[in-house]
C-alpha cells in the first residue's frame, strides 16, 4: 500500500486512536472486522479465524478477524463477559448514497460495568460500576452505579479510608468495572486489578467535585446533594459524579432512571471485610464455585431477580441498629406465622419478571417487545398481591405494600399496544397490535389487500391463459413475477415479458403487476418504519413510569425477602433471635446453617454464652476434626443472620449488636500469593489488632501456626492478652488453639474462659462427640487422628517413640518448653508439681525396653495418676 491507508482505514485509525484500551468493532458492509491487536485477541477469545489484508503504517501485514454483522451481538456479549470493552464503529449513511467513502461514527460503546442490553447480562444479580476518587488525606470516595436498575450509591465512612477498605467493597459488590483518575497513582490500578477487576483510567476532569456535584443535581433534577446524605463527602460526590458521566458517555444516553443516590455510611451496617467474607463463604465459597454452600446459597430461596440482589444486599451489609433489625424480623415473622399468605405470595412472586430492569431498558430506551410484554403480566399480578394481605401487616410489609402504585393504566395501555405473542426484537416488526395506531393498520390493510389482488390476480390469469399451473411468486431479488412451466410456454400470451429462466420454466412480469408489487413494496417500507416509529414513541411514553416502576420493583424485592427468611425459618426450624444493645452472645443449641444442610442427619448444635464483661474470650481446645472451625463459624454466621434481619438456626439466640466481624483462619491460605503464610497471618492479624472494638467479634482460629513453636506460642498469648486489655468489656472472641499452653490463661486472666471439644475415647478409638464443654481437654488425640485416616501404621508409631523422647526431653529440661500438640497424644501434665508421682514413674522408666503399646497404656496410668487419679477432667 504505497499510497498509505485506504480512507477507510484513515478512518478506522481515528476512531482507534480515541479508543486505545478497547476493541474496535468497525463496519465493513455486512461484516465487523478488527484490526492488528484486536484481531489477534478476537480470534484467540471467539475462537474465530485470524487471517491478514493489506498493510498496515508499517507496511506489516495486518492482522484481521471478523464477524457477521447480524450476529455481532452474541459475540459483543461474550468479549464483554470476559472483560473487555467493545466500541462499535458503524456506517451511518447508506452506502449507496455515499459520495466516496462511506461515512463512519463511533456509535456504542460498551462495558463490563455499563451494559444494560439483556442478551449481554450474564447474571440477573446486580452489575455494578465502581469509580474509585482518591481525596485529599489519603480518603477514598467510591460510587456504585448499576446502569440496568438505577441503583446508584455511594459509601463513605467517618475517618479517612485505606486501601484495605476498598478491597473489602470490591469483594463485598464485586463490581464488573472500576474507573479512576487518569493521574491517580499506579498502585491503586494495581491494587485494584489484583481483584480481577477490569480498572479503566478516566480523565480527571470529570472526578473534580464541584462539576461532579452539578453534573449529579442536574441529573437529578435538585439544587444540593443535601438530600441524598453526601453533601459534605466531596471524594464520594467526585467518584459518584465520575461514575454518571463515564456510563452517560458510553450509553450515549441522558440515563433518565438515574434519578437519586444513596449514601451508605459504613457506621450503619456490620463491618465486613473482604478476609472475613471470604472466611466465612457468605457469598463465595473457598474451594469451588459451587453456590450451595455459601450462606448466600443456603439462604437465598428468593422468587425473583429482585428479591435475590436484595437478598444479597442484606447479607453482605447486615444492620447495627436494633429497631431497624426488629422491623425486618417483624415482616418476617409476619410469613412465619401466615404460611398461606406466605405461599400465595411467593407463587405470585414466581412469574414476575425483573421489573427493576426492564424499567432500566425502557429509560435507555431499547426494552423489547417481550420485555413490555413481561413487564405487563407482571404489573398485572400486583392487584392479586396486594388483596394477599387484608389484615393488619407489619411496617416494613405496609410501607412495601404502599410503594406498590397501580400501575394498571400501564399494563392496559402495554396490553391495547403489544400482540400477545410479540417478536424478540423491535426490529423484526409485527409487535404493535391493531387498533393501536390508525395509519399502521391502514399500511398494513394496504399491504395486506395488495397480496389479496395477487391472489386474485393470479385466478384471473389462469383464467384468461388457460395455464392451471401458474403461479404469481415472490422473491426478494426480482419481486412479484409469474411462473410458468416449460410444458405450458406455448401458451403465454404477448404481453408477457420475461425476466428469468430456471430449470422448470420462465418468469415474467406485466406492467399492471409491477405497479402492484411497488405499492405493496412501498406500503410495506412506511409499515416497518411507521411502527418502529409508534414503537420508539410508545417506550417514551412507558419512561414516564419508570420512577413508578423502580419504587414497585424495590418494594417486590423486599416482600420476596421477607417471604424467603420465613421460608427458611419454617423449613429448617429457625427461631427469632432477640437483638439488644450490649455486649452478650447468648445462643442455645445453636447449628451451622450451611454445614447443617449438608447433612442428613446427626448436626450436634452446641450453646454459647459471650458476654464482653464476665466470658469475653473462649479459648477452644480439641483434636483436629473435633468440630472448632465449624462452631466458631456458626456463631458468626449467627450474629450476621441475625442482623441481616433473619431467624436464625437455634432453639434460642440472644444478639448484642456486633459492629464488625474479623476472622483469622489458617487452613486456607493462598500459596499462590507468593507471600509467606506466616505473612499473610500476620497482616490480618494486624489489620484485627488495629481495627477491633470492644463491639467486635472475632474468631481465631490456630493462629501461630505458620511458624516456630516457641513464636508461635508467644504470639497467640500475646494476642489473647491483647484482646483482654482491649476494653473493660469486649471485644467478644473465639479462639480455637493446639497450643494447650494457652489454657493457663483462663485463671490468669479474668474474661478468659477454656472449653473443648469433647470425644469418647474408647481405648483404641476415639468418637468425636462434637459438643463443646467447659473447661480444657487434656487430651489432643492427633495421633489417634492420624491413624484414622489411613497413616500407615509404621508412621504413627514411631511418632509415639518421638512423643516420648519429646517428653522427657522437656521434663529433664524443666517441662516448660511451650509446645505444638498436635501430634501429642497425652498431655504431659503441664503444670502439674514435680513431686508428683507420676513424674517420679515417668522419670524411672526404662524406655528402650518398651513396645509402643506398652508405652501407651503406662502413659495412660501415669496421665490418670497424674491428675490425681480422677481419670480425665
Ligand atoms: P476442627 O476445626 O476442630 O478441625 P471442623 O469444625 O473442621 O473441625 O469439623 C470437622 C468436621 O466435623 C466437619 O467437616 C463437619 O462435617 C463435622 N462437624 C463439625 N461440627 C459438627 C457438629 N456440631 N455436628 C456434626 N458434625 C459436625
Amino acid at each position: 500500500m504505497k499510497d498509505g491507508p485506504s480512507p477507510a482505514m484513515k478512518q478506522y485509525y481515528t476512531a482507534k486512536a480515541a479508543h486505545p484500551d478497547a476493541i474496535l468493532f468497525f463496519q465493513m458492509g455486512d461484516f465487523y472486522e478488527t484490526f492488528g491487536e484486536d484481531a489477534a485477541v478476537v480470534a484467540r477469545e471467539l475462537d474465530i479465524v485470524l487471517t491478514s489484508r493489506g498493510r498496515d503504517k508499517d507496511g506489516e501485514r495486518m492482522p484481521l478477524a471478523g464477524v457477521p454483522h447480524h450476529a455481532a451481538e452474541g459475540y459483543i456479549a461474550r468479549l464483554v463477559n470476559k472483560g473487555f470493552k467493545v466500541v462499535v464503529c458503524d456506517q451511518v449513511e447508506d452506502p449507496k448514497k455515499a459520495k466516496g467513502v462511506v461515512k463512519r461514527d463511533v456509535v456504542r460503546v460498551i462495558t463490563p460495568g455499563t451494559v444494560i442490553d439483556s442478551s449481554m447480562l450474564g447474571s440477573p444479580g446486580a452489575q455494578y460500576l465502581m469509580a474509585v476518587a482518591p481525596g485529599k488525606k489519603g480518603s477514598i470516595g467510591t460510587a456504585f452505579l448499576d446502569v440496568s436498575t438505577g441503583e446508584f450509591f455511594v459509601s463513605a465512612s467517618d475517618g479517612g479510608r485505606d486501601y484495605a477498605e476498598l478491597v473489602s467493597e470490591v469483594v463485598r459488590y464485586h463490581p464488573s468495572e472500576c474507573i479512576v483518575p487518569e493521574s491517580s497513582p499506579d498502585a491503586l490500578a494495581v491494587r485494584l486489578r489484583a481483584q480481577g477487576l477490569l480498572v479503566s483510567r478516566y480523565r480527571d476532569d470529570a472526578f473534580l467535585p464541584e462539576s461532579a456535584r452539578s453534573l449529579l443535581c442536574e441529573q437529578f433534577g435538585t439544587n444540593s446533594l443535601g438530600g441524598y446524605g453526601c453533601e459534605e463527602l466531596d471524594g464520594a460526590v467526585a467518584a459518584a459524579g465520575a461514575a454518571l458521566r463515564y456510563a452517560r458517555e458510553t450509553q450515549r444516553s441522558e440515563l433518565a432512571h438515574i434519578a437519586g443516590l444513596s449514601t451508605r455510611l459504613s457506621a450503619r451496617n456490620m463491618a465486613l471485610d473482604a478476609i472475613t467474607l471470604r472466611n466465612l463463604e457468605i457469598t463465595k465459597s473457598i474451594r469451588s464455585e459451587a453456590a450451595g454452600i455459601t450462606l448466600q446459597g443456603a439462604l437465598d430461596v428468593t422468587e425473583t431477580s429482585m428479591g435475590s440482589r436484595l437478598m444479597r444486599s442484606f447479607l453482605i451489609a447486615p444492620l447495627l441498629d436494633p429497631e431497624a433489625i426488629g422491623r425486618r424480623l417483624d415482616a418476617v415473622e409476619y410469613f412465619v406465622g401466615n404460611p398461606m399468605a406466605r405461599a400465595d405470595l411467593r407463587s405470585h412472586l414466581d412469574r414476575c419478571g425483573d421489573i427493576e430492569r426492564i424499567a432500566g431498558r425502557i429509560s435507555y430506551g431499547n426494552a423489547g417487545p417481550r420485555d413490555l410484554l413481561t413487564l405487563r403480566e407482571s404489573i398485572e399480578r400486583i392487584p392479586a398481591l396486594k388483596d394477599l394481605f387484608t389484615d393488619e401487616t407489619p411496617e416494613n410489609i405496609r410501607e412495601a405494600l404502599e410503594a406498590m402504585s397501580d400501575l394498571s393504566a400501564t399494563a392496559n395501555f402495554i396490553a391495547r399496544a403489544i400482540v400477545d405473542e410479540p417478536p424478540a426484537l423491535a426490529r423484526s416488526g409485527g409487535m404493535i397490535r391493531e387498533g393501536f395506531c390508525a395509519e399502521l393498520d391502514e399500511l398494513r390493510n394496504l399491504s395486506t389487500s395488495g397480496k389479496d389482488w395477487i391472489g386474485q390476480f393470479q385466478q384471473q390469469e389462469r383464467e384468461r391463459t388457460g395455464i392451471k399451473s401458474l403461479k404469481v411468486s415472490y422473491n426478494r431479488v426480482f419481486g412479484y413475477f409469474i411462473e410458468v412451466t416449460r410444458a405450458n410456454l406455448h401458451l403465454v400470451p404477448e404481453e408477457y415479458e420475461r425476466r428469468q429462466t430456471t430449470a422448470n420454466g420462465e418468469r415474467y412480469t406485466i406492467p399492471k403487476l409491477r405497479e402492484k408489487e411497488a405499492m405493496i413494496a412501498t406500503a410495506e417500507d412506511r409499515l416497518s418504519v411507521l411502527e418502529a416509529e409508534v414503537y420508539a414513541d410508545l417506550v417514551r411514553t412507558l419512561a414516564a413510569c419508570v420512577p413508578e416502576l423502580q419504587a414497585t420493583a424495590r418494594a417486590i424485592g423486599h416482600l420476596d425477602v421477607y417471604a424467603a427468611l420465613a421460608e427458611n425459618a419454617a423449613r429448617y426450624d429457625y427461631t427469632r433471635p432477640v437483638i439488644e444493645e450490649s455486649g452478650r452472645i447468648v445462643v442455645r443449641e445453636g447449628r451451622h446453617p450451611v454445614v447443617e444442610r449438608s447433612m442428613e442427619v446427626g448436626f450436634v448444635p452446641n450453646d454459647t454464652d459471650l458476654d464482653g464483661s464476665g466470658n469475653q474470650i473462649m479459648i477452644i481446645t480439641g483434636a483436629n476434626m473435633a468440630g472448632k472451625s465449624t462452631y466458631m463459624r456458626a456463631v458468626a454466621l449467627l450474629c450476621i443472620m441475625a442482623q441481616m434481619g433473619s431467624f436464625v438456626p437455634a432453639r434460642h439466640a440472644t444478639i448484642g449488636i456486633v459492629d464488625r466481624v474479623f476472622t483469622r483462619v489458617g487452613a486456607f491460605d493462598d500459596l499462590a500469593s507468593g507471600q509467606s503464610t506466616f505473612m499473610v497471618e500476620m497482616l490480618e492479624l494486624a489489620n484485627i489488632l488495629n481495627n477491633v472494638t470492644p463491639q467486635s467479634l472475632v474468631i481465631l482460629d490456630e493462629i501461630g501456626r505458620g511458624t516456630s513453636t516457641l513464636d508461635g506460642f508467644s504470639i497467640a498469648q500475646a494476642v489473647v492478652e491483647f484482646l483482654h486489655g482491649k476494653a473493660v468489656t469486649g471485644p467478644r472472641t473465639l479462639f480455637a488453639t493446639h497450643f494447650h499452653e494457652l489454657i493457663e490463661l483462663e485463671g490468669k486472666l479474668k474474661r478468659v474462659k477454656n472449653f473443648h471439644f469433647a470425644v469418647k475415647d474408647t481405648g483404641r478409638d476415639v468418637i468425636f462427640l462434637r459438643r463443646l464443654v467447659q473447661g480444657a481437654t487434656d487430651k489432643s488425640y492427633g495421633v489417634h487422628v492420624a491413624e484414622l485416616a489411613g497413616i500407615p501404621k509404621k508412621v504413627t508409631e514411631r511418632a509415639l517413640v518421638i512423643l516420648k523422647e519429646a517428653m522427657v526431653q522437656e521434663l529433664k529440661g524443666g517441662g516448660k518448653t511451650p509446645r505444638y500438640t498436635q501430634m501429642l497424644l497425652v498431655d504431659t501434665g503441664e503444670g502439674v508439681a514435680e513431686t508428683n508421682p507420676a513424674v517420679e514413674e515417668l522419670r524411672a522408666m526404662k524406655l528402650d525396653e518398651m513396645t509402643p503399646l506398652a508405652a501407651l497404656n503406662t502413659l495412660h496410668r501415669l496421665q490418670n495418676l497424674a491428675n490425681g487419679g480422677n481419670g480425665r477432667r
